[in-house]
């Protein structure tokens, strides 16, 4: 008896606990719930002293099929047995596979395995510059984007709060007005060789691009012989409802980036493109560790496979347009809080007016408080992300303690 309740009361403070030792040996680049998980099923995880959270974030669009899917968990496990490194020397099974699943299954024909979204993005810089050849290696990409943090990635980034401070940035990078063609297109010029952008913005507020705006950008690329860029690491792998948001657009993209939900939780990242354009690396022009790595690249085989059988997209289609359409009826239940609802699939966005984004990390807070996750992206919007396993009744719970929190600010 006295051990379980020390046991309880240690548990009592085990969040406060790992986030004191926290605090004693790491940089202090994150801010922090004050949870230490430990435990994730589905959509649900558990922190260290038993508290139970409704994942709405999916740890940032990672998590497309919840935590501990029990394929991908098995094939982590197999693969974790036979084989977890040897280096891009060698082949291997499961990054081939990965290679053919991708390819088959999109425009591309070629693929680069990388480790995150950053280096994916890395990798699609130095293809297009290499690609265009001297003296053509501007990349054009547009304000609110996010491409990464690495010096490259963050000087294709179009927001000056992740470049303040890191000047100067790399060379070779500009930023054309959201939504603007005409400004975009006045901005090419003889050293230009890309445009590179997220068909629907994430970080920056869930800000969807429209189909004429990417359309536009497609035909100035092959009016002026450029390359077009998708940055698909969160819009990838299912989250807008097809397995790649382009799909919905009506072009095509010369090279994507993938990363996030690609491994389900294991890093990896992807950079696909066309066998044309591949042809520009050549062996030695590029290369990664860790890229492609077996246990990643298993996990993303296995991560493929559920997200590609029968029905999987056209239930993330239709409880995307449920969660869309539950946050309108809160958009309309608070409207001195909320404007609107953005979004594709379960990818949402809940729009603040002026007095909501006062509120915003409030609101995050407060359902931290209630034990749902979701954030605050781009100072404008509310961002929910579930696992793409979401249920309705998860929906349901997740817009009911919404509903609440709204209604205690
Ligand atoms: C998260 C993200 C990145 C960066 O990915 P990392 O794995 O953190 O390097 C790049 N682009 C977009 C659109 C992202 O959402």
């Amino acid at each position: 008896m006295r051990v379980l309740v020390r046991r309880l009361c240690e548990m009592g403070n085990a969040n406060k606990e790992l986030a004191a030792r926290n605090d004693q040996v790491f940089i202090g680049t994150y801010t922090r719930y004050p949870a230490a998980m430990v435990k994730g099923a589905g959509c649900r995880l558990t922190d260290a002293e038993g508290k139970e959270y409704l994942d709405f974030l999916a740890g940032i669009a990672v998590c497309g099929l919840g935590h501990c899917h029990p394929a991908v968990t098995a094939a982590i496990c197999r693969q974790a047995g036979e084989l977890t490194h040897v280096s891009n020397l060698y082949y291997t099974e499961p990054q081939t596979e990965l290679a053919e699943l991708l390819t088959a299954h999109s425009f591309a024909d070629r693929v680069f395995l990388a480790n995150s979204g950053a280096e994916a993005n890395e990798a699609a810089i130095k293809l297009a510059r290499i690609w265009a050849g001297e003296n053509r290696y501007e990349i054009i990409s547009l304000t609110g984007s996010f491409h990464g943090r690495t010096m490259a990635t963050v000087a294709a980034t179009g927001q000056v709060k992740f470049q303040k401070g890191f000047e100067p940035m790399p060379e070779g990078f500009c930023h054309a007005p959201f939504g603007d063609l005409a400004s975009l297109e006045s901005m090419i010029t003889d050293q230009t060789c890309a445009i590179l952008c997220e068909p629907l913005q994430g970080e920056g507020g869930v800000r969807p691009l429209d189909r004429d705006y990417l359309q536009g950008l497609r035909r100035f690329c092959d009016k002026y012989d450029l390359l077009l860029i998708f940055d698909e690491i969160q819009t990838g792998m299912g989250r807008t409802g097809t397995l790649f948001a382009y799909e919905q657009l009506g072009i095509v993209p010369d090279i994507m980036t993938l990363a996030k939900a690609l491994g389900n939780g294991l890093p990896i990242g992807a950079m696909l493109t066309t066998k044309r354009i591949a042809a520009a690396f050549t062996p030695g022009s590029h290369a990664s560790t860790f890229g492609g790595n077996p246990v990643a690249s298993a996990a993303a085989v296995a991560t493929m496979k559920v997200m590609l059988a029968d029905g999987f997209l056209a239930e993330v289609r239709a409880k995307g347009q449920y969660l869309h359409d539950q946050l309108q009826l809160l958009a309309a239940r608070f409207p001195a809080l909320a404007t609107k609802v953005r979004g594709l699939g379960l990818i949402q966005g809940l729009v603040l007016t002026e007095a909501g984004v006062e509120k915003g990390g409030a609101i995050v807070s407060r359902m931290f408080e209630k034990g749902c996750l979701i954030n605050f992206a781009g100072n404008v919007a509310l961002r929910f992300l579930p696992p793409l396993i979401v249920s309705r009744e998860e929906i349901d719970q997740m817009i009911q303690l919404l509903a609440e929190v709204l209604g205690d600010i």
